[in-house]
């Protein structure tokens, strides 16, 4: 009797300690501030209706509650008769920006926040409350917590490269949904390369007339064609910053621009003139506009003009990553002629002139430019910048190995930084051993998911001396990656993790937790067809 007795208690507390972590069992990106509340009676949302919304005005929002609470209990909000309990979402002026306070009592749901970016992340923090506690949510209940919470860093991007593989409009939206209910919230969009040119710019259409399109004999594996209209990029703008997303346009100088001069040979440098053309646009890959073409210049200022139109974002991405300078401005007349008129000894120093007037563009257009950071050597040790930046450009760490480095000099000359250090964020590279891609693997480092999940952005360094890092960037490049099933492969599970590292403080982070934290997500993942790769190995044998 005493033995069946102590077996009772023992089942009871078992029972008692899995149900009071249910509730918080899928949440990811784990929150700042998480109080659960034991032992109390959960709050009845088939008897609830919204009550007070001081973001009435903001339809998507109140829409996106009531489609959340239904997919996960079946619960019409809209339409509950018999409520006598009350969801209420305020305006709480001293919340950051995307900072939210949930807070599930017996009789009421309350968020807070001060704008709708706080809101919706408050929203997806239910949903994910609900998900991970589906005994409750299955009843129409939802346990007491409070939830604090607010991102670590202001910048957590995902990296789409349309360039190398198209993906049409419905294919990004798809994506941009999943990325924010993970708190993502800049989608940047890798928009021109040597393998083609996605952009309609409309002063200048045989951009996309000829530089879309890749003829069998193209390079990255054959035939790839597609561009956005303008018109579909501004659809494609509007839907994101309803998730809370905002979409930054890469347009790829003075190297990666194949397609571009497949359609304007003349801007690159003399000597490489008819180098690539209609028919092989993919297959060279180190050509490069020519610092010294006016018309070069002046075409870029139609075209940033138009994509400065299109995106809101105050930001540009340049590029201005793996320049071969050897092979196009060391051996071109007039870019030499300028580098002894400038008085430089080395042929690299051109980009201070190139970049000095395409960043006067930028300006004047009202921006700001983005720069993937380059130093002096492409491997350690490196000591400097491959140029001095102009101060108002932000750089993006992104070489294997050279992330401290990049830390150390942005610091001291006062730029600021995004992460997306190769050996974590860099998702094109094999998950693991004998995984894809199966071709452009050039001997890349498999990047586990634990890999991913291991990067602390700030680098484990003193609070000032990572202060000027706004936060990360996950890269998705393409060469390999044909649509959006195989992104979404590469990207998940791992995109998880990195949404972790940029929303969450290391504190509440660990490898133990997101490990069981991911399994109901990824559940979720699969009932929405989300192609995400298994990670088995971090399951097997536990
Ligand atoms: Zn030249």
């Amino acid at each position: 009797m005493k033995k069946t007795l102590l077996s009772l208690v023992s089942l009871l507390l078992f029972a008692v300690a899995v149900t009071a972590q249910d509730n918080i069992s899928a949440l990811l990106p784990m929150p700042a501030k998480v109080e659960t509340r034991e032992g109390t009676k959960p709050f009845d949302l088939t008897r609830a209706a919204v009550t007070v919304n001081d973001f009435s005005d903001n339809g998507y929002l109140a829409k996106e509650l009531e489609q959340v609470v239904y997919s996960r209990t079946g619960v019409s909000l809209g339409n509950n008769k018999k409520c006598n309990s009350s969801i209420e979402i305020l305006f709480s002026a001293d919340k950051d920006s995307e900072g939210y306070t949930l807070e599930v009592t017996r009789k009421k749901v309350v968020i807070e926040a001060s704008t709708a970016a706080g809101v919706f992340y408050a929203i997806k923090t239910l949903d994910q409350l609900m998900l991970g506690d589906s005994r409750n949510s299955a009843e129409g209940k939802l346990a007491q917590v409070r939830i604090d919470d607010a991102p670590r860093f202001a910048y957590r991007g995902v990296m789409l490269d349309p360039a190398r593989h198209f993906l049409p409009v419905d294919d990004v939206k798809f994506f941009i949904d999943q990325m924010a209910r993970y708190k993502y919230n800049v989608l940047q969009l890798h928009l021109t390369d040597d393998q083609g040119w996605r952009i309609e710019i409309k002063s200048h259409p045989k951009l996309t007339g000829v530089g879309a399109f890749r003829a069998a004999g193209g390079g990255d594996n054959g035939p790839d064609n597609g561009y956005y209209t303008q018109e579909q990029l501004r659809g494609l703008v509007a839907y994101a910053a309803e998730r809370n997303v905002e979409i930054i346009p890469e347009l790829d100088i003075p190297g990666h621009s194949a397609a571009i001069l497949a359609a304007y040979p003349q801007i690159g440098c003399a000597f490489r003139h008819g180098t690539v053309n209609a028919g092989n646009i993919g297959q060279v890959t180190n050509m490069m506009l020519c610092a010294c073409s006016e018309e070069a210049y002046a075409i870029y200022e139609d075209i940033i003009k138009e994509v400065s139109e299109i995106f809101p974002s105050k930001r540009i991405h340049l590029g201005g990553d793996e320049a071969a300078v050897k092979d196009n401005w060391a051996k071109c007349d007039s870019c030499l002629a300028l580098m002894k008129k400038q008085g430089y000894d080395n042929p690299s120093q051109l980009m201070i002139d190139f970049f000095g007037r395409m960043l006067d563009i930028v300006r004047r257009n009202g921006k700001e430019a983005v720069l993937w950071c380059e130093l002096d050597n492409i491997w350690p040790p490196a000591h400097d910048y491959l140029f001095p930046y102009p101060k108002d450009v932000t750089l993006v760490t992104w070489r294997n190995a050279l992330t401290p480095k990049c830390i150390e000099l942005t610091r001291n000359s006062g730029h600021k930084l995004i992460m997306a250090p190769g050996e974590h964020t860099y998702l094109d590279y094999p998950q693991w051993k004998n995984d894809l891609p199966e071709y452009n693997n050039w001997g890349m480092p498999i990047t586990s998911l634990e890999t991913s999940y291991r990067l602390d952005p700030g680098y484990g360094l003193p609070a000032e001396e990572q202060s000027h890092i706004m936060g990360v960037m996950a890269t998705m490049w393409a060469e390999a990656i044909k649509d959006i099933n195989r992104v979404n492969y590469m990207f998940f599970p791992r995109g998880l993790a990195i949404a972790e590292a940029g929303w969450s403080i290391m504190e509440q982070r660990g490898w133990e937790s997101f490990k069981e934290r991911l399994l109901p997500n990824l559940t979720n993942l699969m009932e929405l067809g989300v192609s995400f790769r298994v990670p088995f190995e971090i399951y097997r044998n536990r």
